[in-house]
């Protein structure tokens, strides 16, 4: 119990796993909640001092993984406590260390991580008193990426919020005195929190941790020079690492220093509203991610995630990736070879990352071996072809042909997944595993050969030669054959069928064959050991190769797209013209049944900067906009777009809004949440922006929705700081009066054609104001009675009238004057002659028999006269 406390001091805050014999126990108010969380049997040991029991649960070592990912899972974190020395040969108390803590931030369990998605760890650091600048660190511990940044100024706050909904991380470490409040965003919660020693946040603490870890005397090679802030909460991060994982880490030797203005900046509300990582439903298929995930490893599906959630913004590296696509999309030969090459590729990331924490097993190892046998075909497929940015992801691409030689040379093809399971070295691999190997082997069947001769010697045929841990080889014989024992047979114990025995040459036999076993495990486990220690050592130049692999996957899948899809090579440019012609929503036009219908869009920064766009619900107005924003999102990530020509600007933010976006969920008010995104685009967005506002105002009553639509709208054409691309759809008729106005606003809608009374949608966007909203027509189409159907009718041309008397179209001023019409035409009253039109439109003349037809009208005239 005194290891324990020692152990359990060192880690307050996490559940501790103490091993003994083949079971982790959990004690005192652990044991509670761990055995509430895992459903697992409260048991207690003997008493303590004050003389009750001690709560006491546990599990099997060998299902130790599972127990932990569940709580890692419900939030918890874990210390695995293990016996550091071997039981056989300790000389009193076996000693125990933590050899491992295990958080919702640096969990690497195959078993509990997407493949596809990341797992973040990341550190915060507040401004200090009378400072404004945030540091920030993120980490993934399951491949090793590590990086940080800054944030500064008024905004510095809600900048951080919108990284960390972008990032969500799964733990967050902050000084043990920080206030958390800064950092909740509305609705989304906080993932688990990890307080830590304010010094460790520290300059000094921070950048000895990190030239510790990073193996270097400065941090300049990093860009880190001049942010402490950054250092501070990037060393704190590696510092936690360290504590925690108990391991060299060799796969974190480099941070990257990311300047906000970097990439493209989406916040997780736009993310969100353009369905870029899932749709608003949360299925991933039905998403931009979902169309364009053509990769084939792991590491290029998490790379095109972060791709598209941080595109880019300097011109030339977009047109790199653009040429590489191009070069990639035209010749199909060598992408199809290429793609599939990569698919026999692994996680080389984070089998990397394993080895590095000393977790990889011999699989881990073989699937490396195996995906760096890759590389020189990947190499052979590369060299025809021409882009700059494929010629250097070639020539960073290393198969380590040294190390893949001596995994290959060293491991068995098919070894069992634990090392400790043994066949783990192949056959000649070395030579006294080989001996000790045969001899183990030829000591088992020197052993049946033994029982067969000793049957002959004493004649007893059911004498068996057995095995077991307590006494090693032993020789039953049953009770009717113990008058048959030779006289040196030496008597070991009487068991109810009969007697075991020994003698001097099985025993020398025995010692042979255990020792030749026991000593062939520890030399595959130690042989392994040095393998993977060898494989951890070239981290470093096994992530390079792996960033490049993934690179190229992401890249064949943006080509691959491209082809199928009938995407086009976008023209990025610094200037302010944004035109797309026949530009499609890469998602709808992968779902709708009717053929999409493409669309032109120009946009400018005098004539047309913000567009009015109006036309009837389900007309394509939410359709049009996303797609814009998409084309820009995507092409900026380095991919073709589909449409058939678009010159686009490189933009540095692109914003989505959606009116009264449906957050109930979350215990928003809608209303209070669309003012709130839109307020943080009016502070921030700049020309260079990209904002698409689909219904904002929607949330509230007509007049103030249509007044916050309008001052909106008007300050985003006439804000000479920040006059951002716009496009603007909105059911207020009323707002196509700005086009006559403002000399930047200009006016589309969506093409209907009127049929029979009847409405069909063409889904076609030009220029002009539409001239009615066609809103009854929509609600007749979606079923609404005929009777309330023409009820609505009646009380839109009374307003109508009432306007024209008025003297023009209906206007926010005369709207807001008008003396209810509704009191007039009495809106509760439905008129009772409408329900016989409704039962009359309802008879199939056709299909009455004269009987039938008499009876109905007869009914028919008892009703108009009741
Ligand atoms: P609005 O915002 O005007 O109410 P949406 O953009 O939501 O309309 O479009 C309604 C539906 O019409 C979409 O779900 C889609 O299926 C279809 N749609 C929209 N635009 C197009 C288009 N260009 N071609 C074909 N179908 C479209
Ligand atoms: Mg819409």
């Amino acid at each position: 119990m005194r290891q324990y406390q020692d152990a359990k001091r060192q880690h307050p805050d996490a559940l501790l796993f103490f091993r003994m014999g083949d079971f982790y126990e959990v004690f005192y108010e652990d044991a509670v909640v761990a055995a509430r969380a895992l459903e697992l049997t409260l048991t207690s040991r003997s008493k303590d001092a004050a003389g009750t029991g001690i709560p006491m649960c546990g599990v099997p070592f060998h299902a130790a993984d599972g127990y932990v990912t569940r709580l890692i899972r419900q939030g918890f974190s874990v210390a695995i406590c293990d016996q550091v020395e071997d039981p056989k040969t300790a000389k009193g108390l076996v000693k125990r260390e933590v050899t491992r803590v295990v958080t919702p931030g640096t969990l690497t369990d195959a078993a509990y991580l997407d493949a596809r998605a990341p797992a973040l760890l990341a550190a915060i650091l507040p401004p200090a008193r009378g400072g404004t600048t945030w540091g920030v660190a993120w980490a993934e511990l399951s491949t090793g990426e590590f990086a940080a940044t800054e944030f500064d100024g008024p905004d510095a706050a809600a900048l951080l919020r919108e990284e960390l909904g972008v990032l969500a991380p799964r733990e967050l470490l902050l000084p043990s005195e920080a206030d958390i409040e800064p950092l909740r965003t509305d609705g989304t919660p906080l993932p688990a929190i990890t307080r830590r020693d304010g010094w460790q946040f520290g300059l000094d603490a921070a950048q000895r941790a990190l030239t510790e870890q990073l193996q270097t005397s400065g941090l300049t090679g990093f860009g880190l020079d001049g942010h402490p802030c950054a250092i501070g909460a990037a060393g704190a991060l590696v510092q936690y690492l360290r504590d925690t994982q108990k391991a060299d880490l060799t796969h974190v030797r480099s941070v990257a220093y990311r300047e906000t203005r970097d990439g493209l900046i989406i916040d997780a509300t736009t993310l969100r509203h353009l369905e870029v990582l899932a749709s608003t439903e949360g299925d991933r298929q039905v998403s931009l991610l979902g169309v364009l995930d053509e990769t084939v490893t792991a590491m290029g599906a998490r790379l095109l995630r972060a791709w598209l959630t941080k595109p880019l913004v300097a011109l030339d590296a977009i047109r790199d990736r653009l040429d590489a696509v191009e070069d990639l999309a035209f010749r199909a030969v060598e992408r199809g070879q290429i793609r599939e090459t990569l698919r026999q590729v692994y996680d080389v990331q984070r089998l990397v990352a394993r080895a590095a924490l000393g977790t990889a097993g011999p699989r881990d190892l073989v699937a490396l071996a195996r995906s760096l046998d890759a590389v020189p075909g990947l190499r052979d497929g590369l060299a025809g072809l021409q882009a700059p940015l494929l010629a250097q992801l070639s020539a960073a691409l290393d198969d380590l042909p040294a190390l893949r030689g001596r995994i290959a040379a060293t491991l068995a093809d098919e070894p069992p997944m634990l090392a400790r399971d043994g066949d783990v070295i192949r056959d000649g691999a070395d030579p006294e595993i080989d001996r000790l190997r045969s001899l183990s082997r030829s000591g088992k069947s020197d052993i049946s050969a033994m029982e067969e001769a000793e049957r002959q010697r004493t004649g007893i045929a059911s004498l068996k030669i057995r095995f077991n841990r307590v006494f090693g080889y032993y020789i039953e014989v049953s009770k009717s054959n113990l008058h048959a024992v030779p006289a040196d047979y030496i008597r070991k114990q009487t068991i109810a069928g009969g007697e075991r025995f020994i003698t001097p040459g099985l025993k020398a036999f025995e010692e042979q064959v255990l020792h030749a076993d026991e000593h062939l495990i520890t030399l595959e486990l130690a042989l392994f050991e040095s393998l993977r220690k060898e494989v951890a050592a070239h981290a470093t130049a096994l992530q390079a190769t792996a960033t490049a692999l993934a690179t190229l996957d992401v890249l064949a899948a943006f080509a691959d797209v491209a082809a199928r899809r009938n995407y086009s090579k976008p023209h990025l440019h610094e200037g302010d013209d944004l035109s797309v012609v026949e530009g499609r929503h890469p998602v709808v036009e992968t779902m709708t049944r009717e053929a999409f219908v493409p669309n032109d869009l120009s946009l400018d920064g005098t004539t047309q900067q913000l567009l009015v766009i109006t036309g009837p619900n389900m007309g394509g107005k939410s359709t049009y906009l996303r797609q814009t924003a998409l084309l820009c999102l995507m092409a900026q990530a380095g991919s073709f777009v589909p449409a058939r020509q678009a010159k686009l600007p490189v933009v540095d933010r692109i914003y989505a809004r959606v009116g009264a976006a449906d957050n109930i969920a979350r215990g928003q008010s809608t209303f209070m949440v669309e003012m709130q995104e839109t307020a943080s685009i009016l502070n921030t967005a700049t020309s260079r922006s990209l904002v698409v506002l689909d219904e904002i105002g929607r949330g509230t009553s007509t007049f103030d929705g249509l007044s916050i639509a309008w001052a909106v709208a008007e300050h985003l054409a006439t804000n000479p700081k920040a006059r951002p691309k716009t496009l603007f759809a909105t059911h207020y008729h009323e707002l196509t009066d700005l086009a006559d106005a403002l000399p930047g606003v200009a006016n589309a809608h969506l093409l209907v054609r009127e049929w029979q009374d009847q409405i069909v949608f063409l889904r076609k966007v030009v220029p002009g104001r539409s001239d009615r909203s066609y809103g009854i027509q929509v609600a007749r189409l979606a079923g609404l009675p005929g009777s309330v159907i023409r009820r609505a009718r009646e009380i839109l041309s009374g307003l109508e009238q009432d306007e024209l008397a008025r003297g023009g179209r209906p206007t926010i001023a005369g709207a807001a004057t008008r003396e209810g019409p509704q009191q007039q035409l009495g809106l509760f009253q439905a008129p009772p002659d409408d329900r016989l039109r409704d039962r009359l439109r309802e008879i199939d003349v056709n299909a009455l028999t004269p009987l039938q037809a008499l009876t109905l009208l007869a009914e028919l005239k008892d009703e108009a006269e009741a």
